[in-house]
């Protein structure tokens, strides 16, 4: 039987078909910075991120990985919510938004993504996007308030404008444990 593609790494393959060299991305929860240093690879020296924490240890991590990796200039962190996403980037002009919710890996466990405050960063992050732009969630239901969370990610996409957004929730069959999984939305790039 195949493994199934873990969905941090089902997100980034999903990201690297639309992001192109010299656009904006958002990493809306900098974590440990992987996501963020993924991004400003697809970027190029051209392009620009922002990165999202409300944890000063992990926009601190976040700063030495991109340090060690070259690629510091290039990312904006921001020491604040997401949910205030759209004080930062205007409206139409970012290619990519990568969502990764959940706790800090290796910090405090207790600060989690949380669900109010996900899904304003979510309506957020939808206006941010250009037209063929993509936002990525990836949800956790394995923790206490993981799963009212993911649910509510999922009936927010379930609930998106068809003709403006094009939608998959990525759930594994048969799973015991409550496993993670991708939700994906494009904008739709159709002129009439
Ligand atoms: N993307 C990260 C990586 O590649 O290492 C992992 C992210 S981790 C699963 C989730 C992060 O979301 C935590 O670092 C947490 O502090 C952050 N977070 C929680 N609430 C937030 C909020 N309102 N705005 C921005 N980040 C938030």
């Amino acid at each position: 039987m195949s493994v199934p593609e873990r969905p941090t790494a089902q997100a980034h393959r999903e990201v690297a078909a639309v992001l192109r060299s010299g656009e904006l991305a958002v990493d809306a929860t900098a974590g440990n910075g992987h996501d963020t240093v993924f991004l400003a690879e697809r970027v190029g020296p051209a392009g620009r991120v922002l990165a999202f924490d409300i944890q000063a240890a992990a926009i601190e991590a976040t700063r030495a990985r991109l340090a060690a990796a070259g690629l510091a200039e290039r990312v904006g962190l921001v020491l604040g919510s997401h949910g205030d996403l759209a004080e930062h980037v205007a409206p139409g002009t970012v290619a990519a938004a990568m969502f990764n919710l959940g706790y800090f890996p290796g910090g405090d466990h207790g600060v989690i993504t949380r669900r109010a405050e996900t899904l304003r960063a979510l309506d957020a992050a939808l206006l941010a996007l250009r037209p063929g732009g993509i936002l990525t969630v990836v949800c956790y239901p394995g923790h206490p308030g993981g799963e009212e969370e993911s649910e509510a990610v999922v009936d927010w996409s379930a609930a998106l404008d068809p003709l403006s957004f094009a939608v998959a929730v990525f759930r594994h069959a048969g799973t015991v444990k409550p496993a993670p999984f991708l939700v994906r939305a494009t904008k739709l790039d159709i002129s009439f």
